[in-house]
């Protein structure tokens, strides 16, 4: 089953990669993982890549297909993959279509209320340990007594600053999947489990 996921920054779109691929044994490959992983090796395309990200630009579209094409032509992605991350543009899916079926684009979608909760809601420890003010209502650490911060990342204005650049962005995406009839939209606004529970039945559904 080759499947793509989408969701807002905050949806779970990673938790539920990770319990799809265990569940399906098939791979969860993240973009951002592999590109690091292609840097790291120092592949000849990981070369190219790091001339980019070093002077703070963004790896051009062609290359991250590439990278793509490579990770799924691997002996693991027979059965299928999940990609996390890829494609972000017409272009790129364009490039995705040309190489591989994609079976669906499961899209975990959570209402930015929610999100914004989630996200602001989070509170760290310089110790490493973090904590959610939904579950957790004191400012110091439970681990080590330290005063909590919130990560300039997941304050408010810059949570909802991401969502609109993900609204942007994907909401073209949304319409050329859709167009094709492969989108599978499942309800992400509670718990991992739950919407791990919505996403098997969006594919028992539209497998049968
Ligand atoms: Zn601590």
């Amino acid at each position: 089953m080759n499947i793509v996921l989408l969701g807002a920054p905050g949806a779970g779109k990673g938790s539920q990669a990770v319990v799809m691929s265990a569940h399906y044994g098939i791979p969860h490959i993240s973009t951002g993982d592999v590109l690091r992983a292609n840097i790291k090796n120092q592949t000849e395309i990981g070369k190219y890549a790091k001339q980019f990200i070093e002077k703070g630009l963004l790896v051009p579209d062609e290359v991250v297909d590439k990278i793509v094409a490579n990770r799924i032509s691997e002996e693991d992605c027979k059965k299928g993959f999940i990609l996390d991350g890829y494609p972000r543009t017409i272009n790129q899916a364009d490039a995705l279509g040309g190489i591989t079926k994609l079976d669906y684009v499961i899209v975990i979608d959570v209402d930015y209320s929610v999100i914004v909760k989630r996200i602001s809601g989070r509170r760290m420890c310089s110790c490493g340990a973090t904590y959610n003010t939904s579950t957790y209502d004191r400012s110091d650490c439970a681990v080590c007594g330290k005063k909590l911060f919130t990560r300039d990342d997941d304050k408010e204005e810059t949570v909802l600053k991401r969502l609109e650049v993900y609204e942007k962005n994907t909401a073209p995406l949304l319409d050329y999947y859709s167009k094709k009839g492969l989108i599978l939209k499942v309800d992400g606004s509670e718990t991992v489990e739950k919407t791990f529970e919505n996403v098997l039945k969006a594919l028992n559904n539209a497998n049968n």
